[in-house]
């Protein structure tokens, strides 16, 4: 009997391997089909799951039924893939102090700062590195390019003038500035660089701070840059991005993250120009490479000063300043909870920023938005599209000429900086200051 079963056993994960071998995944390419039509290419005879994937759309099932839907989208067979052995693989920011990261598989789809990667027979993911991997999600739009119903909204006139205000070539300056510095979290500019932004800050008419925090056994700061609102005071909007960077020797970290660090400072120029009626409180963290300490700190502040209930949005820009071909795309990313969030920022910036791309995701990675979003606060990242092609990650390439090398770094700063204006104008009630001023500069 035991033998029996075993011998039954045998036969059947034969069967399956055969089945297996024989259902490979097919990628279609959905970019330019209706939402109707992706729609009907998830429900086509024949397709037992799928993963949407920024402009792919991956299937698994009946290979040749679903080839038999060619005509619906351009389809491409994934030779020798095994769906068993899919998983995500995520490129964030923060990569923790110690772990030395290693990539596995074959990289068959990228968005945002995903890979859809398969492992190789005999590869399995090391012990010390889950964090970078998750099994594929079956039937789930893992990253879904923003398709708008109908025609942007107009623009607001009472949001357009702040919008207009963001300067692409005086946050590009700032980027170089600020890469002028070696910003490790531990390295010798890392103080300039919290001076220089604190008097920035300071000069806006921000009340500015420098809270500490410690991290293997050695003092931190973060800068903290406050607007307190004009008629809404204990109603917070949180705007950050980290300001150390990392790499082996001098780290100038022009993408990561001069570019999110200087987006704050380029938004706080252009939203404190209207009296908002909300507080805003503008953050650069230091301690965000070893592992978001920064943010993490802020939010134990902002708990221990019982403040945490008055943040009702927050929003993260981390790279920022990169394409690699001047397709311009931002990453939207929160969790399932503030689906309606990020996809108001989608809608706004085919207002305010036409020329950007917008994908969407709920599986948030490795930036600074992770503390926020774990103490409950409506959060979000918005990070460049391109986040895993760049070649100077975590590098002392990290320069603003490498990062402008394609000269897209304006086009797409600015395009990124002026969806989140207007989100600030929105969240913040800027905008509700203007029209009771009657004025658009309020002074
Ligand atoms: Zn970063």
């Amino acid at each position: 009997m035991r033998m029996r079963t075993a011998s039954t056993l045998a036969v059947l994960l034969a069967l399956g391997c055969l089945r297996v071998a024989a259902a490979q995944p097919v990628m279609a390419r959905i970019d330019q089909i209706s939402p109707q039509t992706a729609q009907a290419l998830r429900t086509a005879p024949g397709v037992a799951w799928w993963a949407e994937f920024g402009d792919e759309l991956l299937l698994v099932g009946d290979t040749p039924r679903l080839l038999s839907q060619r005509a619906l989208a351009p389809m491409r067979v994934l030779d020798g893939v095994d769906p068993a052995r899919l998983y995500l693989h995520a490129d964030g920011c923060a990569h923790g102090a110690s772990t030395v990261h290693r990539a596995i598989g074959v990289t068959l789809a990228r968005a945002g700062h995903w890979e859809l990667r398969a492992l190789r027979d005999g590869e399995t993911i090391a012990a010390d590195d889950p964090g970078h991997w998750q099994p594929l999600p079956r039937n789930q739009v893992v990253i879904g390019r923003y398709r708008p119903d109908g025609a942007a909204a107009p623009a607001d006139p009472l949001v357009a003038p702040l919008v207009a205000r963001i300067d692409a070539g005086r946050w590009y300056g700032d980027v170089e500035t600020l890469a002028g510095w070696d910003r490790n979290s531990f390295g010798s500019g890392i103080l300039a660089a919290r001076d220089w932004l604190g008097e920035r800050f300071s000069s806006l008419g921000l009340q500015v701070g420098q809270p500490s925090f410690t991290l293997q056994g050695r003092t931190l700061y973060n800068v903290t840059a406050t607007w307190t609102g004009s008629a809404e005071p204990d109603d917070w909007i949180v705007v950050g991005g980290h300001y150390d960077a990392i790499g082996s020797g001098f780290a100038p970290g022009a993408d990561d993250n001069a570019s999110g660090c200087a987006g704050v400072l380029e938004l706080a120029r252009a939203v404190t120009a209207f009296r908002p009626r909300r507080t805003i409180v503008f953050v650069c963290y230091s301690g965000e490479e070893q592992g978001l300490h920064g943010s993490a700190a802020h939010v134990a502040a902002l708990r221990a000063g019982g403040d945490l209930d008055k943040v009702s949005a927050m929003i993260n820009m981390d790279m920022i300043g990169y394409s690699r071909d001047g397709q311009l795309d931002v990453l939207l990313e929160t969790n399932t909870q503030n689906r309606a969030y990020i996809e108001r920022f989608a809608a706004v910036a085919a207002t305010y920023a036409p020329e950007l791309g917008t994908l969407l995701s709920t599986n948030p990675y490795g930036s600074d938005h992770i503390p926020y979003l774990q103490a409950g606060v409506r959060a979000l990242l918005t990070i460049q599209g391109d986040d895993t092609n760049y070649p100077h990650y975590h590098a002392s390439t990290d320069t603003p000429s490498n990062m402008d090398a394609g000269g897209w770094s304006r086009p797409i700063g600015g395009a990124i900086l002026r969806m989140n204006a207007a989100m600030l104008a929105e969240l913040s009630g800027a905008s509700d200051r203007i029209f009771a001023d009657g004025a658009g500069d309020g002074g």
